[in-house]
């Protein structure tokens, strides 16, 4: 696959405020074709070059007209995001991409291989405003939504970059930087347009959505015709300890919260995951432990236990191993499914938003 990028980005370098083909759908790309007297096997045509060949430019969909080409570079980019840093580690096969918006806002996007996967975990805002008192991301605020293509095109970039070592991509999560629930409607247009069964035909059921806990998306997230699955993001089982960690906590108290997922369950019948960044003396002891069970027994779950990653200017510690599997074990001994899911790509910028907050520094954005 031919990734030289280099005739489309000189044609499209001056428009910084293109539209995106990836914010297409299939219908929007038909109904683009038509509005220029190009039949609808041209749009079915294109839908194909970009997901299901995944090439990185117009110049090599070569079963175009060259003035459809022309025309296509000059109203929609096929490049919304530039990379400008990338990193990778053989300890735990991860690779970490910064991304450069063509308004030059930076994201981050991860690219983890496992035996039996690869996964690519992707951002859907540049900063977030729910201020999590433990994440890089959190400490910077808002800056903006992540478009749909935006968010299309972490996935197919990084598609591309998986196949390119030979692994297929086969899972994704919104566990990057932003609230997914903050940016609905272009999340779930992301969900559809991945989910396109004559495109990328990503299966929904390997689609991660993970929320704060923003308590009436969960709910409008259950009559969505997608089955994409559900993470919630608790770390603590109090409203005390939460709201001092999750500051939304205070507008959706957890017993809201776990109300809110067990009528998710009800109408989905599907396992919900609960991810628990685990911080030494601040929610790791055997009564923290013993009360996140009380407050889940009964529900069709399964608790995530992520041993959590210092970030500079956050004043909490990561747990000993010893401290993460006495954990895990008080849970699954109180009838919790648990297991301790080890952050990637630690030797190469631990937390999430940290590579981005570096950049900034750095004075490089
Ligand atoms: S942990 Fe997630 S929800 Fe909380 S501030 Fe960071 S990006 Fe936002």
């Amino acid at each position: 696959m031919n990734t030289d990028l280099t005739p489309t980005i000189q044609r499209q370098a001056r428009k910084a405020d293109l539209t995106s083909i990836y914010d297409f759908s299939r219908v929007d790309l038909e109904a683009w074709c038509a509005a220029r007297a190009y039949p609808a096997y041209r749009a079915r045509q294109i839908w194909g070059w970009l997901y299901r060949q995944r090439v990185g430019s117009y110049d090599e969909m070569t079963n175009l007209p060259g003035a459809l080409r022309e025309l296509l570079a000059a109203e929609l980019s096929i490049l919304p995001l530039e990379p400008v840093r990338e990193l990778w580690t053989d300890v735990d096969e991860t690779l970490k991409l910064l991304y450069r918006a063509r308004d030059g806002q930076l994201i981050e996007t991860v690219l983890m291989f496992y035996p039996d996967r690869a996964t690519v975990c992707i951002s859907c805002q540049v900063g977030c405003a729910v201020g999590c008192s433990f994440c890089a991301t959190g400490m910077g605020g808002l800056q903006r939504n992540l478009t749909t293509g935006e968010m299309v095109y972490q996935v197919v970039d990084m598609a591309r970059r998986a196949e390119a070592r030979g692994r297929p991509l086969t899972n994704l999560v919104m566990m990057g930087m932003g609230e997914p629930f903050h940016n609905y409607a272009a999340t779930m247009r992301f969900v559809g347009i991945l989910n396109d069964h004559d495109g990328f035909d990503f299966g929904a059921r390997r689609i991660t959505i993970s929320t704060s806990g923003i308590v009436p998306f969960i709910d409008r997230l259950a009559d969505e015709p997608y089955q994409v699955n559900l993470a919630v993001s608790i770390h603590a089982a109090s409203d005390e300890l939460r709201s001092s960690l999750v500051p939304i906590n205070d507008r959706w108290p957890v017993a809201d919260l776990i109300a809110a997922v067990r009528r998710y369950i009800a109408k989905t019948h599907r396992r919900v995951s609960f991810e628990y960044a685990l911080m030494t003396g601040v929610n790791s002891s055997d009564e923290h432990a013993l009360e996140l069970a009380g407050r889940l027994r009964g529900l069709l779950c399964h608790v995530n236990v992520i041993p959590y990653n210092p970030t500079p200017g956050a004043p909490y510690e990561r747990p000993t191993r010893e401290g993460v599997e006495r954990f895990v074990s008080v849970l699954t001994d109180a009838g919790i499914p648990a297991t301790i899911r080890y952050s990637r790509g630690l030797d190469i910028t631990a937390a999430c938003g940290q590579l981005r907050a570096d950049q900034i520094a750095a004075g490089a954005s």
